[in-house]
């Protein structure tokens, strides 16, 4: 049956008797892939023109002189409003190249506590305007086997959140450790947090636990699903902990397998 797709069911009854049902599921399958093939087009499309739309819109902008203030506030506002569609390209681009060819890049090893010194860095910036503390907590040495690109995405995508959904002057903790049973990456705030029912949820593509309070933030609403699809390639699982009001804990899992010692010199 090439080219087709199946998925089995095997049921047991008492000690010798099983059951297995068949399902084609090409079709369904086929769907899926013209899904994917549809947002990977559409968002390659989408990066000329808005290349081009920002690059003018960073030139007016740049030689202020001789126009309107109204008219200076409108450039600013569509120099924002295309920086904000830009990352939205951007972060489909980089769901459907997750999604679409997973294995097609060569893993190596991936310094995680020089990848989270510079997540740090720049988390600090983003924090310094909302007087928020944000620790770094890392195992010497630990690395994982894996893509570092897109480590760095999901890992910075969780420590953003965490400054994003956190008022003024609270605290987010970054810690990197391991255990007999693996590695661990976790971020914790003292935040928003979030109700349990959206939980289960909240790793869909433009899923958001609040429409209004995600929106005036400027995420893309794919920040937590790019997560999901680094961890799937490296084989680790999230974990949400949040209570409204109270804050919110996402913790990465690696297996040992993944696991890297740096010889410290
Ligand atoms: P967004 O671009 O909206 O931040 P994400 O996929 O990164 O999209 O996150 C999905 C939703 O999960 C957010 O809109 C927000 O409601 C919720 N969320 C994510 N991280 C946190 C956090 N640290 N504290 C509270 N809510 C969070």
């Amino acid at each position: 049956h090439a080219g087709r797709q199946f998925q089995f069911e095997i049921t047991q009854f008492g000690d010798n008797d099983r059951l297995m049902i068949v399902y084609d599921i090409t079709r369904l399958h086929n769907l899926e892939q013209m899904r994917k093939d549809f947002v990977a087009n559409v968002s390659h499309e989408l990066r000329t023109p808005l290349t081009v739309l920002s690059g003018y819109l960073e030139t007016l902008l740049d030689q202020p002189e001789g126009i309107e203030p109204r008219w200076l506030r409108a450039l600013g506002q569509m120099s924002q409003q295309a920086t904000r569609m830009n990352n939205l390209v951007n972060d489909l681009l980089l769901l459907s190249r997750l999604e679409n060819q997973p294995e097609d890049r060569e893993p190596s090893t991936v310094s995680v506590p020089k990848l989270l010194k510079q997540i740090h860095q720049d988390a600090l910036a983003l924090a310094a305007p909302k007087q928020q503390t944000v620790t770094l907590e890392c195992e010497p040495g630990l690395c994982l086997l894996g893509i570092e690109n897109d480590l760095r995405s999901a890992f910075s995508n969780l420590v953003t959140n965490a400054v994003k959904y956190t008022p003024n002057a609270g605290i987010i903790a970054v810690r990197w450790w391991s255990d007999s049973k693996g590695a661990y990456f976790s971020v914790s705030d003292n935040g928003l947090g979030i109700d349990e029912i959206h939980l289960s949820r909240l790793t869909e593509r433009f899923y958001r636990a609040d429409a209004a309070r995600s929106t005036a933030t400027g995420g893309t609403g794919l920040g937590l699903a790019i997560v999901k699809h680094v961890l799937m390639q490296h084989k680790a699982t999230l974990d949400i902990h949040s209570e409204i009001g109270r804050g919110s804990r996402f913790t990465c899992s690696f297996m040992p397998s993944h696991i890297e010692r740096e010889l410290e010199s």
